[in-house]
């Protein structure tokens, strides 16, 4: 006769990832012991800095073939999890445990009380009553498999031994040297920043920001629209986010040196010329600098006029013809020079991580060592802003559960 023995869990960090995977088993799954290793005193410690403060904990895009083109990396492996658990779970999922949410008017999932706190607590009561150990302070510093085993070894000298592991270590270096025995990991390159630019055209500026700018990548095919602001180090904003997510491993090969042209206006070229002619022929006395267009702010307007050399006093009706076309080269193909990168409010993703394609995303498991699963950010999976990776960690960290849950309860039989 074969008996079922309590299979132990062991989930390695304590973040979004590593507590949905845990309270998922836990609430499903009576015959096995979770316990969460986490290397900080305390845990869930981004979810609390995450979005301001407020936690953005997904995005109101509810159809998997959309939601997947917000991820540049994980596009194609996501696309099977999302239609498990995807972006409307995840709000069924917090509200049916007490967790009000709201959406914004960009299609930002926040809760109602606009604290991180809420969905903290909501994490930590659902894994205290459900029996999950969380051990503060215990970092994992080495993994080992012994027969059918895992082995783990703390930073305390333990040894923990588990049935199952979860890696859902975030962005963490220290556990990619670990696991590279075992997994080939992408290198980790940071994604979501902003471009440091010192040009005279957005010198005094800081602060202006454009409500639909184009941004573009010379001599690439790489493009991202959205608003765009000017800080006193260079540009910001989501059309720049974007830009630094998509060309996250080609920025980091050019040492964050490349050229951008900017189209201010949102415009095509023959629209924007269209309308200067336009605006000479009717508004020929009226001086250029007082007649800020394509909503472009008057202080921009007054640089990007002034940088070509159309003083204060100019009239639309003294432009010549190559006045018009130095106009709509710097409105539409304003010429940059990034060099560098800074963060943005502290907010950043790291592309990089475990290949994916040594794991079924069927199951979240290893293709390579059976009962070693993966959620979260420690996979080479990264998203824009807007809740995407948050969105990426229940996704994974559900599907993980749900295929620990199978396992604890039809194998793990002892003789
Ligand atoms: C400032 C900021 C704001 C953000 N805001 C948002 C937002 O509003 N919405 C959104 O979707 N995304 C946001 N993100 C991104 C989001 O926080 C991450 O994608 C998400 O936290 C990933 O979850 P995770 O559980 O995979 O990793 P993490 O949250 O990084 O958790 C990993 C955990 O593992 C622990 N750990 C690591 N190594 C070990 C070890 N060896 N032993 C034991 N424990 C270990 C770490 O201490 C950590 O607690 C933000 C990121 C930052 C930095």
């Amino acid at each position: 006769m074969s008996q079922k023995h309590l299979p132990t869990v062991c989930i390695v960090g304590g973040g979004a990832a590593g507590f949905f995977t845990a309270v998922n088993i836990a609430e499903n799954c009576r015959q096995v012991k979770v316990i969460i290793l986490e290397q900080n005193k305390t845990v869930l410690n981004k979810v609390k800095i995450s979005g301001g403060g407020r936690c953005n904990v997904t995005h109101a895009c509810f159809e998997p073939k959309e939601l997947v083109n917000f991820y540049p990396r994980g596009k194609k492996e996501l696309l099977g999890a999302f239609y498990t658990f995807q972006a409307s779970d995840t709000v069924q999922w917090f509200e049916n445990r007490g967790v009000e949410l709201k959406t914004e008017s960009d299609n930002r999932i926040f809760p109602i009380s606009n604290k991180s706190e809420t969905i903290i607590n909501c994490l930590i009561e659902v894994a205290k009553s459900k029996g999950v150990e969380i051990w503060n302070s215990t970092k994992v510093v080495e993994l080992e498999k012994q027969d059918e085993k895992w082995v783990l070894l703390t930073s305390k000298d333990q040894s923990v031994i588990a049935d199952i592991v979860v890696m859902t270590t975030g962005g963490s270096p220290f556990i990619w040297n670990v696991l590279e025995k075992w997994h080939e990991i992408v290198e980790p390159v940071p994604s979501l920043f902003t471009f440091n630019i010192q040009h005279k055209i957005l010198e005094d500026l800081q602060g202006v920001s454009v409500r639909n700018a184009e941004v573009s990548l010379c001599h690439h095919k790489l493009k991202t629209t959205g608003p765009l602001l000017i800080t006193h180090w260079g540009l910001s904003g989501p059309a720049v986010l974007k830009m630094s997510a998509w060309g996250a491993r080609l920025f980091h090969a050019n040492n964050y040196r490349f050229e951008i042209s900017i189209n201010w206006t949102g415009k095509s070229k023959q629209e924007v010329m269209d309308f200067l002619q336009r605006q000479r022929r009717q508004s020929a006395g009226k001086t250029v600098m007082s007649q800020h267009l394509f909503e472009i702010p008057t202080r921009l307007w007054k640089s990007v006029v002034g940088y070509i050399g159309i003083d204060t006093s100019m009239t639309w009706g003294s432009l010549e013809n190559y006045h018009l076309e130095k106009l709509r080269q710097i409105l539409c193909e304003c010429r940059l020079k990034v060099n560098g990168k800074s963060t943005f409010k502290e907010e950043f993703v790291t592309a990089g991580g475990v290949e994916l394609k040594e794991v079924d995303f069927r199951t979240m498991e290893s293709k390579k060592v059976e009962n070693l699963f993966f959620a979260g950010e420690v996979l080479d999976i990264d998203a824009l802003t807007g809740g995407f990776n948050f969105q990426a960690a229940w996704t994974t960290a559900y599907i993980a559960a749900q295929t620990i849950i199978d396992k604890c309860t039809y194998s793990f039989r002892v003789k």
